[in-house]
């Protein structure tokens, strides 16, 4: 299970997430939404250990990944994680990019191609550079390379946001499919409520830095817990 438990975070006095709980059980989706600057990626952050709580602790699996006073390296945590802006290394071909935590011998060739299927990217791609691909292949790069070391958790910044529509349900089943058969936890960033509702086994919804509603998709989409949240559940569809 991942936990986190009232989790702050400000940048210099701006409080940007306050006092967040929330579990994810182990093998299970969680789909969060909220508007711009709501702190969904923030929240990613700290997860992934790019960012330190001021207060509040996450732990994976009762082993304590981050607080105030103590925050497991990023690379230690078998977190993987797609930015939001993918962030590919720029000097490096696809191949390279997905193979790049991969160690270095027989299998990691077929690892790299059975990545680029599972992400639908096309084996052409391979030899490109990531200034050579559009930003849905830069995306599903970046997938892949996240799950190239077959983390236990993984986190998903809006990484279908540049694909159209048919190529959108079809990654996102792909990656869905994927998840379930290998048993990764997941919580994945999304303003698509379609997205939100096929994706997550539970749903949470950011506003102004507080998780104001968390559970059952489809009650949450239904009984939105106060006017603020309709209307944003409503502008998000
Ligand atoms: P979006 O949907 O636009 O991606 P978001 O919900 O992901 O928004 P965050 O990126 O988490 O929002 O940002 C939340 C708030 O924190 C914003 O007001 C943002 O400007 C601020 N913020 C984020 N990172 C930093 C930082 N490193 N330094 C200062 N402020 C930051
Ligand atoms: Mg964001």
């Amino acid at each position: 299970t991942l936990r986190l438990d009232r989790v702050t975070k400000s940048f210099g006095s701006t409080e940007v997430l306050h006092e967040v709980s929330l579990e994810v059980p182990d093998g299970t989706r969680l789909a969060l939404v909220g508007s711009s600057g709501s702190g969904k990626s923030t929240l990613l952050r700290l997860i992934a250990g790019f960012e330190r709580p001021d207060a509040g602790t996450i732990s994976l699996d009762g082993r304590e990944l981050a607080s105030p006073s103590s925050v497991m390296p990023a690379h230690r945590r078998g977190i993987g994680y797609v930015a939001q802006d993918g962030a590919l290394f720029p000097h490096l071909s696809v191949a390279r990019n997905i193979a790049f935590a991969l160690p270095r011998g027989a299998g990691r060739a077929a690892r790299v191609r059975e990545l680029m299927e599972l992400a639908s990217l096309d084996p052409a791609l391979a030899d490109r550079m990531p200034h050579e691909l559009s930003g849905g292949q830069q995306q599903r790069v970046a997938l892949a390379r996240a799950l190239a070391l077959r983390p236990g958790v993984i986190l998903l910044d809006e990484p279908f946001s540049a694909l159209d529509t048919g190529l959108r349900s079809q990654t996102r089943s792909a990656v869905i499919d994927v998840l379930e058969r290998s048993g990764v936890t997941a919580v994945l960033v999304t303003h698509d409520q379609d997205e939100a509702l096929s994706f997550g086994q539970q749903v949470g919804v950011l506003a102004g830095g507080r998780l104001v509603q968390a559970g059952d998709p489809a009650a949450v989409f239904d009984a939105p817990i106060d006017a603020g949240v309709a209307e944003f559940l409503g502008d998000v569809v």
